[in-house]
């Protein structure tokens, strides 16, 4: 089985009141593939970078066995550079910068043997793009997808028409009250459920996510970390591990969803613990099995008794 992840590869520059990390690597393809792969050996990532793009960046992905066929490198251009600020409540960011560059006229074609990819990862991009490369794949069985408030402000149009094509959404809070026009998240679930997705998962930061599905919603708690650096990523890599779980599954059921969240929040707990995607590069299956664990005990509700009885 393997999964296709499609999105940003990225300078970002970031300011949190820790500490700067200029031109770290980040974007949403990074991200979502660099996390999937610990649950898959076959993650295929498509994207675009510019002549800037350093080696030791491309590398890392190498290392990571991320298959890089679908990575275009444009010479002539330069990398999509993204600039943020974090706010004391982390869960606050500012967008400082948003530099499109090689991404403006970006047009990917998928090698041939990445049709046959069976997870579709619809990382935060141009939903014109997202598009573009679904139609290429031919028998997804699960299409995830993420976006983010830029393109819900800039193509709304674009966006409504991708949705019409997801299995499942994923999106922050703030986003989903955008989107959907709506305040309340439960009402806004519903709304983006009628736009096409059956799934919708809204994450929450560092209040964890919840999940609409099917006529029930369940609602995962996040890690309690001490010490966050940077939460840049933390919504890619949750994708990246909740699609790494599903591939594993092979099912896409309401017991399989709420188990690839819990993956999901204990990937995006480690993402968070470093500048850019440092910490994400040194897991193993122990690690990620720990820290999924201990989000069992963290929700691990006891017997509810009678008033009476208690
Ligand atoms: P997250 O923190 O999971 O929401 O995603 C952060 C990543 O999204 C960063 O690494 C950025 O490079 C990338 N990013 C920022 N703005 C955009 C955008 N408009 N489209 C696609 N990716 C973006």
């Amino acid at each position: 089985m393997s999964i296709l992840t499609v999105g940003t590869v990225a300078f970002d520059s970031i300011e949190t009141p820790f500490g700067n990390a200029p031109r770290v690597l980040g974007g949403s393809a990074s991200y979502l593939s660099l996390a999937a792969q610990y649950f898959c050996p076959d993650v295929r990532l498509v994207g675009i970078v510019g002549g800037d793009f350093p080696e030791e960046y491309v590398q890392l992905f190498r290392d990571s066995n991320v298959d890089l066929r679908g990575l275009e490198v444009k010479e002539e251009g330069d990398t999509f550079h993204w600039k943020g600020r974090y706010h004391y409540d982390l869960n606050e960011r500012d967008t400082l910068d948003t530099q499109l560059n090689v991404l403006v006229d970006f047009e990917p074609t998928l090698p041939e043997d990445y049709r046959s990819s069976k997870i579709v990862c619809l990382g935060n991009l141009d939903p014109a793009v997202q598009r573009h490369v679904l139609e290429q794949v031919d028998d997804p069985e699960y299409v995830l997808c993420d976006t983010m408030n830029y393109w819900i402000e800039h193509t709304p149009d674009s966006l409504r028409e991708t949705l019409t094509l997801v299995d499942c959404l994923v999106v922050n809070d703030s986003e989903a009250r955008e989107l959907a026009d709506e305040p309340n998240l439960v009402r806004a679930a519903s709304i983006i459920r009628d736009m096409g997705p059956e799934t919708v998962i809204i994450k929450k930061g560092e209040h964890g996510a919840l999940l609409f599905n099917g006529s029930t919603v369940f609602s995962a708690p996040a890690y309690p970390l001490e010490d966050i650096e940077d939460p840049t990523g933390a919504g890619d890599t949750f994708a990246g591990g909740l699609a790494g779980y599903l591939v594993r599954a092979r099912a896409y059921g309401s017991q399989e969803l709420r188990r690839g969240i819990i993956y999901g929040s204990a990937m995006a707990s480690f993402a968070v613990e470093r500048f850019g995607p440092g910490r994400l590069l040194e897991l193993n299956e122990d690690l990620i099995l720990e820290r999924a664990r201990a989000f069992r005990e963290l929700a691990a509700i006891p017997k509810l008794q009678a008033f009476e009885t208690a």
